[in-house]
């Protein structure tokens, strides 16, 4: 595609999907301001959304600092999506004090004890690329580093468990009947190579090589290797008690980070990863939960989603991003807020929100 061609076809998008991030915020004096490499590089960073018109975000970093290389372009987009003003500063606070305010969500309702809870963050290296640039045997070498940090968690008590990889040929490499067990748990990453956003972004390239999971011995704590960030560390529990879920993913984060190469972090942008969406916090926190009511029997999202937004919460279905509810109106509900609101900030506005959800599911 040449300069015209491209900027011709992001103004159609400009017109077709305003709500195209990407397209909404290219600026095409300001591409065509930059030299060739940075062009060449600017090009790949938004390639996915320009060949998926329909993209809500468009863009996906490919190294870290791409958001300082090119923040005319992403700041205006993380803005609007983060709902940060132009008078604000872009910032990241960080606090994972559980200690401050109790969640429980048992004092809600009882019921809401029985609901799956999970919270992960997003974290990248900063000695690689972005997954989007990431050449087969970085892939693999990378694995190789994080199944060495998981053999040093395995020997700590609280922790145990193993590391699953699909890598063909890994020495821990489990076979397809295991990776589906492991999918439809809820623990395992979905086949990313039919994803038509990760394969234009080249996140999901040379599947399934440089990809597997570490499951801790009592199944709560988890870390996916090589989906859409080099790390996703999240805990999932049931109980009702955010505090101890948040707890347990800060517990085995920090361990991590005592031994994996550094992580791409910036007082700006937070966790640096691929899609600008999980800057900040980097993290999503969701409950697996019922919502009949309000979902119809989970045939209609159109209702709870529209909710849900007012309370500053996502509603997506049941196996995650563009999946559809589950039995009984299954759902999944998380803060949309990443960027600049701390981890603790995120924990109350779940609280908060679920509460105010559950007493609207109550009075339909
Ligand atoms: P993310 O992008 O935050 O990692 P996805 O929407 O891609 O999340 O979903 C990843 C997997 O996590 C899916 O299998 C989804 O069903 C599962 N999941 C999300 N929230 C929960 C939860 N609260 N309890 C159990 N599983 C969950
Ligand atoms: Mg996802």
């Amino acid at each position: 595609m040449t300069d015209e061609q491209l900027i011709a076809r992001i103004n159609e998008i400009k017109k077709s999907h305003p709500d195209n991030l990407m397209a909404r915020h290219f600026d095409a004096a300001y591409f065509g301001d930059l030299d060739a490499p940075l062009q060449a590089r600017l090009r790949k960073i938004i390639a996915s959304g320009v060949q998926n018109p329909n993209s809500s975000m468009g863009a996906y970093a490919m190294a870290a600092d791409d958001y300082q290389q090119f923040a005319p372009m992403l700041d205006a987009m993380i803005r609007d999506f983060h709902g940060i003003g132009a008078g604000t500063a872009i910032a990241q606070p960080h606090d994972w004090d559980t200690s401050a305010v109790a969640c429980d969500l048992g004092a809600i309702d009882a019921k809401l004890k029985e609901v799956s809870m999970r919270v992960r963050v997003a974290r990248n290296v900063a000695s690689f690329p972005l997954p989007g640039a990431m050449s087969k045997e970085q892939r693999v070498a990378f694995e190789d580093v994080a199944a060495a940090a998981f053999a040093k968690l395995i020997e700590n008590p609280d922790f145990g468990g193993q590391y699953l990889s699909i890598t063909p040929g890994s020495a821990h490499e489990i076979d397809s009947a295991e990776y589906d067990r492991r999918v439809a748990a809820h623990q395992m990453f979905k086949d990313m190579s039919n994803d038509k956003y990760l394969n234009v972004a080249g996140i999901s390239g040379d599947w399934p090589y440089g990809r597997g999971m570490y499951v801790s011995a009592d199944q709560d704590f988890l870390v996916w290797v090589g989906e859409e960030d080099h790390l996703r560390i999240m805990s999932m529990q049931t109980g009702g008690n955010l505090n101890a879920l948040f707890g347990r993913l800060h517990c085995g984060l920090e361990i991590l980070e005592g031994l994996l190469p550094d992580f791409a972090m910036s007082d700006k942008y937070g966790a640096i990863a691929s899609c600008p969406t999980n800057s900040g916090a980097g993290m999503r926190s969701s409950l697996h939960m019922k919502l009949p009511r309000l979902t119809k029997g989970g045939t209609d999202l159109v209702r709870v989603t529209f909710e849900a937004k007012k309370l500053g919460l996502a509603v997506r279905g049941a196996g995650g991003e563009h999946s559809d509810a589950g039995a009984d109106g299954l759902v999944d509900v998380s803060p949309s807020a990443r960027l600049g609101v701390s981890e603790m900030q995120i924990m109350q506005r779940l609280y908060d929100g679920v509460a105010a959800l559950w007493a609207m599911e109550l009075a339909v």
